[in-house]
């Protein structure tokens, strides 16, 4: 009665701290975890009795149950608590914004059924809630506040405005193919940031604010300049947030009557800056307003690809195929073994492969099945990490 009881509990929790005994699951944490299953979104695994850095290995294989967050506490010695604590804030940020998403595409459905009267219209209120949020950063005089307003006003016949919103950061809205898309604020667009000995700081500190608060960056290059060094190190923190990033040159316009200049600019920037190989590259002109079908359906699609999630089967099954393809390195006269991957995280996309050895173990190859991951599951435009963590046994739950 006390389990179903704290079950039921659980089902209308935000955030579901799941305790687990390190040394030992017995059936009723294995029937936890299976009645668990359908909100495992919102379980956190909190694998106790961690009082030593062996056990701590031991923990890490606790992923294998498919749980996005794995914490290794010992509740006795008051160890981790504090990065136990970290992480359910962060899902309860995570929460909220994942709530409004499923309202959305539950309104969205409700829409596609046509007809639906007062549910679909309280739906469709709830939906408005989550809108796909963009971040334009870029240089000054690059383009944002010429492009912001291209996109958001009305005079464009390719989006139509919504009503505003009361949130500051938000710097207009406007729908696209039927979906809701908020520019946020950055620094330069809507008050020109006023000329300070630190501006260079000032603007990156800015931008580690916006790329938290978006869903997609859109980095704003000017397309005769290319990138500066200051967008590398804003890039970096776009992929390293796990962030969609779209590289825009702008003032294509410009650009007119070069030929072969798409190509030649973006090999200038694959080759200058190859972490964002995986960025698209997407050439418009803000002032006549060229380029902008393209920008917005790539943005979307980045989006999709940022909530993907894979099935840790179908994803091991790949991973078989690629391991036989391209058997793993040696490592110190051993063969690697790779015994299991899974997914941890959407936006961010994070997997996490459970490998024997992780010190040592080539990049090349982790870059091999990073790449496969991208190809056959369709994480093609977005940053993807994959971060190794060592088990001892055989990884299949
Ligand atoms: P911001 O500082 O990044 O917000 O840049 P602005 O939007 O203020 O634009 C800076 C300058 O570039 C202005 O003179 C704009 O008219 C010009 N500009 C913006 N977009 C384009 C474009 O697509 N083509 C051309 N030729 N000029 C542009």
């Amino acid at each position: 009665i006390v389990a179903q009881r704290s079950l039921e509990a659980a089902f209308i929790a935000d955030v579901i701290i799941l305790v687990m005994d390190v040394t030992m699951v017995a059936p009723e944490d294995e029937s936890y975890m299976e009645q668990l299953a359908p909100v495992r979104d919102r379980v956190v695994l909190a694998v106790n009795k961690v009082d030593n850095e062996a056990r701590e290995h031991e923990a890490w294989n606790f992923y294998r149950y498919g749980f996005a967050d794995v914490v290794p506490v010992s509740a006795e010695h008051g160890r981790n608590v504090d990065a136990l604590v970290e992480v359910v804030l962060r899902r309860l940020d995570e929460h909220e914004a994942l709530e409004a998403a499923q309202a959305a595409e539950a309104a969205a459905g409700a829409e596609a059924e046509a007809g639906e009267g007062e549910t679909g219209a309280d739906a469709a209120a709830v939906a408005e809630q989550r809108r796909i949020r963009v971040a334009v950063l870029g240089q000054p005089n690059t383009g944002k506040s010429t492009l912001v307003n291209a996109l958001t006003g009305s005079d464009t016949s390719l989006v139509s405005e919504l009503p505003g919103t009361t949130r500051d950061v938000v710097e207009g809205t406007f729908e696209y193919r039927g979906v809701a898309y908020e520019l946020l604020d950055t620094a330069g667009i809507r008050r020109k940031q006023s000329v300070t000995e630190n501006v260079e700081y000032y603007s990156v500190n800015r931008a580690i604010g916006s790329i938290a608060e978006a869903d997609v960056v859109l980095l704003l290059v000017d397309a005769e300049k290319g990138l500066s060094d200051q967008d590398k190190k804003i890039a970096r923190l776009i992929v390293e947030r796990g962030r969609g990033l779209l590289l825009v040159l702008n003032k294509w316009d410009l650009m007119e009557g070069i030929t072969n200049a798409l190509n030649a600019v973006s090999d200038r920037i694959r080759f200058v800056f190859p972490i964002l190989s995986f960025a698209p590259i997407v050439p418009v002109s803000a002032v006549e307003k060229t380029g902008f079908n393209k920008l917005l359906d790539t943005t979307y699609r980045a989006y999709s690809q940022l909530q993907k999630r894979i099935g840790t089967g179908e994803l091991n099954r790949a991973l078989a195929a690629w391991t036989e393809l391209h058997p793993p390195p040696y490592v110190h006269g051993k063969r690697v073994k790779l015994h299991y991957i899974t997914q941890v995280s959407a936006h961010p996309v994070v997997f996490v492969l459970f490998v024997s050895r992780s010190r040592g173990f080539p990049g090349s190859y982790q870059g091999y099945i990073v790449n496969r991951i991208r190809e056959e599951f369709g994480f093609t435009d977005v940053p993807v990490r994959m971060d190794l963590r060592e088990s001892r046994s055989g990884g299949s739950a």
